[in-house]
């Protein structure tokens, strides 16, 4: 099970930086990763659908309640800077925030850092680390929305999309170790999306698990 989980919302709009407000493209990404998910055929669940406020004590229970492996918390950066980061617990290994990065980074989007902060007492910093019991968090920060080299890459949508695919399959790549039943990859209809299922379905199938790529609507 991943969990996707869309930064900020309501009364809380995270970044705001010309014009645009981060909570909303943290929306979009997570309902496109959620979609490709649930098309994927990959158990799936998002910690809000829509223009909601998600205080830390409710959304990091959320997390924790949800019975997901990996949690995906989608967001975007402000203040100076450009480029994606991945942030990972201190008490993990750094794996799976570098696997998410490798994707990012191929789908053309510079990593300016993968790291994990210690707050107060060594523990986590950031409280969907530290409140979000065993999910393995990764807070993604796709980029800069006050950088123009950034935002002249992300103003593009399907871009912003392509991003959201990249890291959902480093997910997917995460946990396969995990899934315990066989897994049928849907055909999204997509060339695109066709050509990642196949690829993801070769790398199950090469891990022993059944896999196969589905038409639309075909049986099981
Ligand atoms: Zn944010």
């Amino acid at each position: 099970m991943i969990l996707i989980d869309a930064g900020h919302g309501g009364k809380d709009p995270g970044a705001v930086a010309n014009g645009l407000k981060e909570k909303d493209w943290n929306l979009e990404v997570s309902l496109h990763q959620y979609e490709f998910l649930k098309k994927l055929s990959i158990p799936c669940k998002i910690t809000r659908k829509t223009d909601v406020e998600l205080p830390p004590e409710k959304r990091s229970e959320l997390v924790k309640s949800s019975g997901a492996l990996v949690c995906l918390s989608n967001h975007f950066n402000a203040g100076g800077g450009s480029g994606a980061e991945v942030i990972h617990s201190k008490y993990t290994t750094s794996s799976f925030a570098q696997s998410v990065a490798n994707g990012l980074k191929k789908a053309g989007m510079p990593i300016r850092q993968i790291f994990s902060k210690e707050g107060e007492n060594g523990n986590d910093y950031y409280y969907m680390h530290r409140l979000t019991g065993s999910v393995e968090t990764l807070i993604i920060e796709y980029g800069f929305l006050d950088s123009a080299t950034d935002r002249k890459k992300l103003n593009v949508r399907s871009f912003r999309f392509q991003l959201a695919e990249e890291a959902a399959l480093a997910a997917v790549r995460h946990i396969k170790g995990d899934l315990k039943r066989p897994v049928y990859l849907v055909q999204a209809g997509a060339y695109k999306e066709k050509t990642k299922a196949e690829q993801l379905c070769k790398e199950l199938k090469g891990k022993g698990y059944d896999a196969f790529v589905k038409q639309e609507g075909q049986g099981v």
